[in-house]
């Protein structure tokens, strides 16, 4: 729970502890000038750290990834505090926050290399492909992850040679503000890392301003805002937005480990993660067992308290989200096995678990983001695949199955697909991540997490003169009819010659 001041810029945000309603402390919120004063000073930044060695960046970046893991256990208290998830799971978010620092910068160089590829019929070409910083990278973070989350496009546009300005969450500001604090102390240049806190308007300033692209994540809705106020100054976005992942489990799956990972893959986070298992499918001959399991599974769980596997739920409003989500399910017919509607208290939610559900209920169609595992039967391999494509999201999934695994992968309309387990391809940080439709567009992690920070420069050097000079009025009068001649070779029926063969036959 957080509360956002009203009034003249020198009210502050105030950050609050969901789980018992404490104040932590207080941020300043930015206004629209603030922001563009920030902004400038990281275009200083980004000049001089867009002209660095890839290996003088890495030592600092290398640097500022010890300074990260020395500070873990107070960023994973802050993250515990501010967004009520338990300590084993913010502790965990820090680790997987500093393999992507770590992961971005070994991977910079490699996959920012210039590429020769082929000059086509200008074989007289050398013809190379490079990739350069953009500048200063504005990114707009989400409350559910509020480290992991954005350092997904931090570290990856900071090792890509741009300056960040980043906004966390008005939920969760506190952790961002001691990042900062730590790269300001660890980089040579202190506004390489710059954090401006505030709700909504500091976020859609951040995307008004003189950045060079926008790395969003959040909501759909917010997103769509952000693209708006992007367009103005036609500044590209990433945007990674929600999901309603669905699960499918194929009837001869391992069905222990297939609840054990469900179970897993739909509550870790209080199911507050863009890529939580959000409605699964169940084969007809495994249903019974598989739901027997699943509840089996959801009954050894603790809510709250220091050792609770699920902690409390980031905001009120959050929760209400879940509790109609409940309430239309089971107005709808839906059965209730674990939880329920009437199982919240405050802010914590008791896991749900329901059978007996179908598209018609928005636990099945909207983003629940909440402890809920609704499952629904299906007669085939087939009904479960259209089922599962049936979204406008399409961001994770993922399938339990024997022989038939890769095949029903490759027909699932998502970015990103776990076979045999769940959430497996956000773990590898050498995978791209990122989804399609609703869930947005463009990737973070991988390579192409990083060359997303980078423009394309193309360049055409011509290493040899030519007598047949395409690019001059300068032409010979039968040029007609040798174009004539080449077009037949070149591109007509029956014709084999490459470009270069063709090219080398008129130079003689
Ligand atoms: P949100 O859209 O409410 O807010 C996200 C951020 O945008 C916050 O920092 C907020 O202050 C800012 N913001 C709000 N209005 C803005 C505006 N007009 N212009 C610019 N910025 C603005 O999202 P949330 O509730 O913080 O996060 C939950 C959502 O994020 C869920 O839908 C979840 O699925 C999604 N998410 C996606 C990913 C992913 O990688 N795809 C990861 C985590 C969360």
């Amino acid at each position: 729970m957080a509360t956002v001041a009203t009034g003249p810029s020198s009210e502050r945000l105030s950050s609050f502890n969901p789980a018992t309603g404490e104040l932590i402390a207080s941020v300043p919120i930015h206004t629209g000038a603030e922001v563009d004063a920030v902004v400038a000073r990281a275009r200083i930044a980004a000049q001089t750290w867009g002209t660095r060695s890839f290996e003088a960046r890495s030592e600092e970046l290398t640097a500022f990834r010890k300074a990260l893991a020395a500070h873990a256990d107070e960023l994973a208290d802050l993250i515990h505090r501010e967004n009520g998830k338990p300590e084993l799971e913010a502790l965990t978010e820090v680790m997987m926050a500093l393999g992507h620092v770590q992961h971005a910068t070994g991977r910079a160089e490699t996959a920012m290399e210039p590429r020769r590829v082929s000059a086509g019929l200008l074989a007289n070409y050398r013809a190379t492909i490079s990739y350069h910083p953009l500048g200063v990278i504005g990114v707009i973070g989400p409350w559910n992850y509020p480290l992991f989350t954005p350092m997904g496009s931090i570290a990856y546009a900071l090792a890509a040679g741009n300056a960040v300005v980043w906004k966390p969450s008005e939920l969760t500001p506190l952790v961002a503000v001691r990042v900062a604090e730590i790269a300001a102390k660890t980089f040579a240049l202190p506004d390489l890392l710059q954090v401006v806190t505030g709700a909504g308007s500091t976020g859609a300033a951040l995307a008004r301003s003189a950045v060079d692209k926008v790395a969003f994540t959040g909501s759909a809705a917010t997103g769509k805002r952000v693209m708006m106020a992007a367009a103005e100054r036609l500044t590209p976005v990433l945007l990674e937005l929600g999901g309603k992942d669905p699960m499918i489990i194929a009837d001869d799956a391992d069905v222990e480990k297939a609840a054990e990972a469900c179970v897993y893959g739909a509550l870790t986070n209080t199911g507050q993660a863009c890529i939580s298992v959000e409605r699964v499918y169940v084969a007809d001959a495994l249903h019974d067992r598989f739901v027997t399991a699943v509840v089996d599974e959801v009954r050894k769980l603790k809510v709250g308290g220091d050792d609770g596997h699920l902690g409390a739920m980031t905001s009120a409003a959050q929760v209400a989200i879940v509790k109609d989500h409940l309430e239309d399910a089971v107005a709808k017919g839906a059965k209730v096995h674990t939880g329920g509607p009437d199982a919240i208290s405050g802010n914590y939610i008791q896991p749900t678990v329901l059978t007996g559900v179908d598209h018609r209920m928005k636990v099945m169609s909207d983003e629940t983001f909440g402890p809920v595992i609704p499952i629904q039967r299906v007669a085939s391999l087939d009904e479960a695949v259209q089922l599962a494509n049936d979204t406008t999201y399409g961001l994770g999934s993922s399938v339990f199955a024997g022989k038939a695994a890769r095949s029903i992968a490759k027909r699932l309309r998502a970015g990103m697909t776990s076979i045999n387990s769940v959430m497996g391809f956000a773990g590898i940080p050498s995978l791209p991540f990122g989804g399609i439709g609703d869930s947005g567009f463009g990737r973070i992690h991988g390579d192409e997490g990083i060359r997303e920070f980078t423009r394309i420069k193309s360049t055409a050097e011509q290493v040899m003169s030519i007598p047949m000079n395409m690019m001059s009025f300068r032409q010979p009068k039968n040029m007609p009819k040798q174009i004539r001649g080449m077009i037949k070779q070149l591109y007509g029926e029956g014709v084999v010659a490459k470009a270069g063969d063709f090219l080398r036959k008129l130079r003689g």
